[in-house]
């Protein structure tokens, strides 16, 4: 254990690891900043290397991930951190973790919400995250991220499909076991949404996630670009194609069908989804071209339906576009400041967060973006067809005599707010259908890809399923969880053929 009593002298100290608001929106930068080695050692010696650690064990509880879904031995790289033992801390979470540098950026870390120094009226569990990226961090700045290349190959070969944290956790995994991994993608550049959902100033792109792409490919593993698979593809991308040509096929395509909202105006210019918009800010970025990318926010009254992640990074990109003014509106009613009665410890707690976004929103308009328990009516327009602005009226929240929690506009509460780009970030409805279709696999009941029970074997014995698209939209500890856990039974196939 590292400090017996240092969770009662130094309290927990997050901030430091990030820039100030301020500083950080003039540029596309990290805003994460290295914390020094003796503020670290402080942070992780304030773990009391609890008996049963529910920081570490994943559990399901209350319906979300109490603790990390990949069961990170944190008491003990806590412990080694504390005691200057690095190299061996690296040995410990790498054990479990292909990518701390991925999960060390942008986990919201159910870790930290199961820690038992959370247990308090006044939480202050351990900085569990801040250690992980900084362990990783030091890994790859002394050499010690091996490659893993095999001594030899098992003559076998795995076509992943789609390269998502899901994606590149499987293809690390059969890639070691010595099988032969392609991973095909649709976009341009490998990494899903660490690629182009999460923005650059979250998620560096060429420091962090192409840093370990090329180690990826270093070690052997294949990654095709531009290569969109299913039936109406080009013909070496066919399902058909892919199944005679490798021994098992693993979809990790991702929960990429946008939910929509069907009222008027919605075909508007200037009403978009969060991901197209998203994605064309770091495309621009990562190009270097001088242009702005075909949808800016620079100038304009920006709307974001939608208080979640997406959201948020749609506040942060849009205020570096230089936008005129940025809000979000969300149907849920505000979450509390604290854990209530209903959501005790080791629960994920469900309270409210003030991320980056919202931070730097504060710091350049004086308030918080987000308006809760408001939806939107319609879009309106000017002659020429352009947005103008959002209709919305607020809503109260109560339960029926069947016991559903339900929305109910509230009379009198219309507002029309001025917007001349809108986007749409409320979530998403699961995988592209045809991409089922055209491998002749069914969905389960929330549309994603029907697995055996809590497996990763579909219908098809060599074709597996791993990430968003078996699970829903989850996170990417999840992701590299599924497939970690996809590459097992991958590989348990492949060695009884
Ligand atoms: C904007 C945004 C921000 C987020 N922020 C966070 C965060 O901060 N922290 C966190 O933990 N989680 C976050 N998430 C969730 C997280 O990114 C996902 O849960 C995770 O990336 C899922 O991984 P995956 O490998 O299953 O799929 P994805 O990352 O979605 O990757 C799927 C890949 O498959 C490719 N693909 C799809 N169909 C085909 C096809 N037919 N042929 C070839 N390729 C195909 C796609 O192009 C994509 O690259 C965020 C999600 C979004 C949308
Ligand atoms: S629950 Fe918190 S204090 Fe206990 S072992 Fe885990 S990180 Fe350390």
């Amino acid at each position: 254990m590292g400090e017996p009593t240092a969770f009662l002298k130094y309290p927990r100290k997050v901030s430091l690891a990030e820039r100030q608001p301020g500083e950080r929106l003039a540029d596309w930068e990290d805003f994460h900043k290295d914390l020094d080695e003796r503020a670290l050692t402080i942070q992780a010696s304030r773990c009391m290397e609890c008996g049963v650690p529910f920081c570490h064990s994943g559990a399901l509880i209350g319906g979300m991930a109490s603790g990390c879904p990949l069961h990170n031995l944190i008491p003990e790289f806590n412990d080694l951190v504390y005691r200057n033992f690095w190299q061996k801390a690296y040995l410990r979470l790498s054990k479990t973790n292909n990518f701390p540098e991925f999960t060390g950026h942008v986990c919201p870390a159910p870790c930290e919400g199961a820690c038992t120094l959370g247990n308090h009226p006044m939480p202050q569990p351990t900085t569990i995250k801040n250690v992980e990226y900084s362990i990783i961090e030091k890994a790859w700045e002394a050499g010690w991220v091996q490659n893993r290349t095999p001594a030899t190959r098992s003559g076998r070969k795995v076509a992943i499909i789609g390269s998502g944290p899901s994606g590149l956790a499987a293809a690390d995994q059969l890639n070691a076991l010595g099988h032969t991994v392609t991973v095909f993608e649709r976009a341009d550049r490998p990494g899903g949404l660490l690629m182009y959902g999460i923005p650059n100033m979250k998620l560096d792109k060429k420091k962090v996630l192409l840093r370990r792409i090329k180690h990826l490919e270093a070690e052997g593993v294949t990654f095709v670009c531009n290569a969109s698979v299913g039936s109406d593809a080009k013909p070496e991308f066919t399902p058909e194609n892919l199944l005679a040509t490798h021994d098992a096929v693993l979809l990790c395509a991702g929960a990429t069908q946008p939910r929509d909202l069907a009222v008027e105006g919605r075909s508007l210019a200037g009403v978009h989804f969060a991901m197209d918009y998203l994605s064309a800010a770091t495309k621009t970025l990562l190009d270097e071209k001088s242009e702005s990318p075909p949808l800016n926010a620079k100038g304009k009254d920006v709307i974001i339906i939608g208080g979640g992640d997406t959201g948020t990074d749609c506040v942060a990109t849009a205020l570096r576009q230089g936008c005129k003014s940025v809000h979000q509106i969300e149907i849920m009613p505000e979450a509390a400041k604290a854990r209530q009665p209903g959501n005790p410890w080791p629960e994920f707690p469900k309270i409210l967060k003030v991320d980056y976004g919202q931070e730097e929103a504060i710091a350049r308009q004086g308030a918080d973006p987000r308006t809760y328990e408001t939806t939107v009516k319609k879009f309106a327009a000017d002659a020429q067809g352009k947005l103008t602005g959002l209709h919305t009226v607020q809503v109260k929240w109560t339960r029926s005599d069947k016991g559903q929690f339900l929305p109910t506009e509230q009379v009198g509460t219309e507002k029309e707010l001025p917007a001349q780009l809108a986007l749409l970030a409320m979530g998403f409805l699961g995988p592209e259908q045809n991409l089922l279709k055209a491998f002749n696999l069914t969905a389960d009941s929330r549309s994603n890809i029907k697995t055996d029970n809590g497996k990763h074997t579909t219908s098809n014995p060599r074709i597996f399923a791993a990430g968003d698209c078996r699970r829903g939209q989850s996170l990417v500890v999840w992701a590299i969880s599924e497939g970690r856990a996809a590459a097992e039974a991958v590989d348990t196939f492949l060695q009884g053929k």
